[in-house]
This record gives C-alpha cells, structure tokens and sequence, in this order.
C-alpha cells in the first residue's frame, strides 16, 4: 500500500488533556497577558490573551449556571465577532460541544441540523431568532434554551452580557476529561455533506482540534506564531476559520481581525491598516486581489503569505495573484470539515507546481485509490484521496451509515480526485462526490433536487456545478424535464416556466445555495440503467438536444 507522509511528527501525546487545558497549559511563543489578538470591527473592541482565558473562564461559569453541562450541544449562529470567539472557548471551557452555524441557513436548514445535534442550547444573532424559534418548535424541542449574542431582545438572556459571571469566584477551571482519552470526547460538531445526500454533523474530538493545531505549528511555523496578523473574512462557524482563526491563531496569540461579512473594500481596507502579514483566501478573493480596481487602491506591502484554500483554483488566478502582489508568497492548502482542516499543504511557494495544494502534512498519511477496486492507483495516475491521521474526524453525528461508508479500514474516503507528482505534490484534478464548492461554501445537489422535484412543472431534476470563470468559482446549474404540457410549448415560454422555476427554488434556499448556473430544460435525464443520474452526460446531452432542433 503506498502511502504518502510527512516525515516529521511529534511522539508528544496530548491524550490526556481537552482542548481547554491546552489553551492554557501551553504559551508557545511566551505572548504576554496584554497582547491583543482579537480585534472585533463593528464593537471596535478587543480581546488580549490573557482575557480570552480569563472571559472563557467566566462565561464557561454563566453557561453551566444557564445548565449547560459536559456533553450538552450548544449550537452557535453567530457572525464573526469577539462574542464568537468567546462563546467558543467559553463552551469548550464548560465541557459542551460547539455545533457553529452558518447565519444564512435557512428555517427549513435549522430545523435538520436541530434534529442531528439535538441541543440543549442555542446561541443566535437577533435576525435568525425567528427561524430558531420556528425551527425549535417544528421539531417540538421545547426545552433547549435560547440566548441573544451581539444585540438584546426582551425576555431572552443576551450572551455574554447576562450570563457571564462578574463576581470573584465565579469562574470554572478549564473541562478536565476525567482520565478519559482525548480522542473519545467531543468538542465540536462542524457541518458537511460528505460525499452524498443532505448535512452531516461532522463530530471532531478535542484531540482532533489539539492535533490540528500541533500539525499547523510544526509544518508553518512561520505562519502559525504570535507575529502573525490576519484579517479573516471566511465565517468562523466554517472550520476553515474554526482552526485557523478561533483556535490556532489564538493558541499562539496571533492577531485576527473577524469581518462579519465579505466586502472587498473593508477587506483591503482592514488588511492596510492592520498591516497585515498573512491572508487566508478562497478562489474567488484571489480574483478579486488580483483584478479588481478596488483591491489596486490599498498599500499591501506588509502582506508576507497567502494561503488560497477551501475551493478548487486555478492556475491563471494563482499567477494573476502572483503578479499584483510579486512580494508575496501565494501557496494552496487543502482539507475538509472531516479532517479538522488542513491536510495537504504548500509550505513555500514553488514556481514549477503553481496549482498544487501541496505535500502532506506531518502526522496526516494519505493514499490514492481507485474508488471502484479500492485498491492503491500506480505511481502518477489519478485516484481518490483517503486520508488518516489525527485530524480525522470522530464520526457523523447519529448517522452510523454515513460514517461507515465514508470510513475505510480506517482512512476516511474524501470523495476527491487527485495525483501525486514525484516531488510529492498533491494536485486535486477532479470530484467524485456530488458537492459543489460556491465560493468555498458547501452547497449539496440532492438538496436542491428534492426542491425542484417539489415543483408542479418538474418531473425530473439533476443539479450538477458549472465554472464561472469570471466569479472563479463553480455556481450551482440544474437541468429538469418539465411536464409534457410544459415541456411542448414553444422556447420563449418554456424559458418563462424555467426562469419561475428559478426564481421559486432560489426563494427557499439560503443566499449561497442559489441556482446561479441558471435552470435548463432536457426532454429527459442521461441515466445509468439503475436510474442513476449520469451527471457528467448532463451538459453533452443539451448540446445535443439543442443541435436537434
Ligand atoms: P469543507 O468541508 O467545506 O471544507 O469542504 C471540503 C471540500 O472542499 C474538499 O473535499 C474539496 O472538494 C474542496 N476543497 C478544499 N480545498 C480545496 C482545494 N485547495 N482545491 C480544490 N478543492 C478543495
């Protein structure tokens, strides 16, 4: 079995502590208690190293006293603020798991993810308190409690505000795992399709989190230190933002700038005026930097690193990044929910792999496989990505199938299609799950299936990704069989029953979901003769249909 891996990796065992107590018991860089590394862009406050300690502490004891207890879920729907931050490591601190939210899930998403994780407590942003409330009672959960974060409503307790302790004393000490293994205890459930159908609660292990950081620190050291500053757009509930900004970067006291929300001229803006040494990117900001007039107008000079991750990107935006910001080292990183993260990564920028991801991580092993015979693919030839290591998930929330078919022998089955250079660089070529990366948010076909399906004129539904080259990002496109009646009338009308179609599926899913690659019309669907849709045929069988005419 050929397998590639890093070899660095630490013997040091961190089994025995919660990701709480490695928090605290560990200060790699000697950051002092004062250093800020938090800035919040709407409250204009901040949070030093020793506060982010010292307020855990405190509202760890204020959600015990609200009755959150070791192994309760709290479930966060939270922008990226100071509060986020807080309430993470306060819910850590406390012994709960931490199940972060996108803002923009819908009622209808709130209500799944409820049934997964079961909370027992919800934190929200004042906008999505009518969803959760809905949310809550459709699924009759009568007893979870709900907190305000960021603004006040009557009648409901505001975090941290009214329940964090202020009196000496009321503080917890950090969870202590009671001589249970790291590995079996969970910290955090992130969210994720997988390789198929609707979310998943990814269940990460303190361990999980501990390692992650471990790993990051010992491959890039020189982006993982308290030197580092950083304006971070991508949320923090994704776990892009989770390691990297929440955990990682606090763990060594570096200094992170959360903008609730992406807007390129804030983005630069910030990034000036924090000096900022290094960015973590998605595709589509890659485009932005390096094309937009905005983004020519802000001095980022300071900036030392970019990191493009989360999505697949191309080579020509890599080099068009490259050319506006010559002194800067553009490099690709790669991972999942389900691997906490980082997994493959490029360390230092090489000239002859633009469009790598890079070499496996110290500590992370991984195989390419063929995916029909499960066995190793020759030296050079593409194959699905399995990875193990610490990182790797605990499991999918109360969905044993799901984890039993995504697990083999071990090694997590990542869904995507990749090779391996004799230099050890990875290069992911293509996707064999049916998930679509709009601007590195998840958006899972099937769910937008089952909507189309629901439609009077639609009798059939594929929902497959199409590249806009000018966003550089993969948009969600359908393609449905309409009713005959429909079906018969002449273009400019099917176009009319085609674009409500559109615009009636858009209204019921959440912003990123939306179908962007527009809704096409096909007489029928390619299929196998199981019924299986042929996803790739999809765009072969319109050219077709189209040219008939
Ligand atoms: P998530 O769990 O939301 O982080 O999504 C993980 C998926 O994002 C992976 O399985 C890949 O399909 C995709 N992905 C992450 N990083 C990259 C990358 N650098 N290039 C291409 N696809 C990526």
């Amino acid at each position: 079995m050929p397998s590639y891996q890093s070899p660095v990796f630490p013997t040091d065992s961190t089994t025995n502590l919660s990701i709480a107590q490695f928090m605290t018991q560990y200060n790699p860089d000697e950051v002092p208690a004062d250093k800020v590394i938090h800035v919040d862009t709407i409250s204009k406050k901040s949070i030093t190293y020793g506060s982010l300690r010292e307020d855990a502490a405190r509202a760890a004891w204020g959600l015990r006293n609200w009755g959150l207890q070791p192994g309760n879920v709290l479930m966060a729907l939270v922008t990226n603020s100071n509060d986020f931050v807080i309430l993470a490591h306060a819910t850590w601190w406390a012994g709960a798991v931490f199940a972060p939210v996108n803002v923009s899930a819908t009622q209808k998403d709130i209500s799944h993810l409820l049934q997964i994780v079961k909370p027992t407590h919800i934190a929200t942003i004042a906008s999505k308190l009518d969803d959760v409330q809905a949310a809550l009672a459709s699924n009759s959960m009568t007893k979870t409690k709900v907190a305000t974060v960021l603004s006040k409503v009557e009648n409901l307790p505001q975090f941290p505000n009214d329940i964090i302790g202020t009196k000496p004393g009321e503080t917890l000490p950090p969870f202590d795992l009671q001589g249970r293994s790291s590995k079996d205890v969970p910290s955090t459930i992130c969210f994720s399709s997988g390789t198929t159908g609707k979310m998943k609660g990814v269940q990460l292990s303190h361990y999980n989190l501990i390692m992650n950081i471990i790993i990051l620190r010992i491959a890039m050291p020189a982006r993982v230190n308290s030197s580092v500053r950083e304006v971070f757009f991508a949320p923090y509930c994704h776990i892009y933002g989770l390691t990297l900004s929440v955990v990682a970067g606090m763990w060594v006291g570096a200094l992170y700038c959360g903008l609730p929300a992406f807007d390129l001229e804030t983005f630069c803006k910030k990034s000036s005026e924090l000096k900022v040494t290094d960015l973590h990117i998605v595709p589509p900001v890659a485009l932005a930097l390096a094309a937009s007039p905005i983004a020519q107008k802000y001095d980022l000079a300071s900036l030392k690193r970019i990191v493009i991750s989360a999505a697949p990107l191309k080579k020509s935006v890599q080099l068009l990044l490259k050319k506006r910001l010559p002194h800067t080292s553009i490099c690709q990183g790669y991972g999942l929910s389900e691997t906490t993260g980082g997994v493959i990564h490029q360390i230092e920028e090489e000239e002859h792999a633009w469009g790598c991801v890079g070499k496996v991580l110290p500590g992370i092993e991984a195989r390419l496989v063929d995916p029909k015979t499960g066995s190793d693919v020759p030296s050079g030839e593409e194959g699905e990505l399995w990875i193990r290591g610490p990182s790797v998930m605990m499991c999918y929330v109360a969905d044993k199938a799901a984890t039993e078919q995504t697990f083999s022998d071990g090694w997590l089955r990542t869904g995507d299609i990749l090779r391996v250079d004799e230099n050890q660089n990875f290069w992911v070529t293509d996707r064999l799950k049916e998930m679509i990366k709009y601007k590195g948010f998840q958006v899972a076909p099937s769910e937008l299936e089952d909507i189309l399906l629901r439609h009077p004129d639609v009798i059939d539904a594929a929902v497959c990704a199409v590249y806009d080259d000018s966003q550089a990002t993969e948009v969600p496109l359908a393609y449905v069989s309409l009713t005959p009646n429909k079906a018969e009338l002449a273009d400019s009308e099917k176009q009319k029953v085609l674009d409500a179609i559109r615009v009636w599926v858009d209204g019921q899913l959440a912003g990123y979901k939306k179908l962007r690659g527009g809704v096409f019309h096909l007489q029928s669907l390619p299929k196998t003769p199981t019924g299986k849709i042929l996803r790739r045929l999809l765009p072969v069988k319109l050219k077709e249909e189209r040219e008939a005419k």
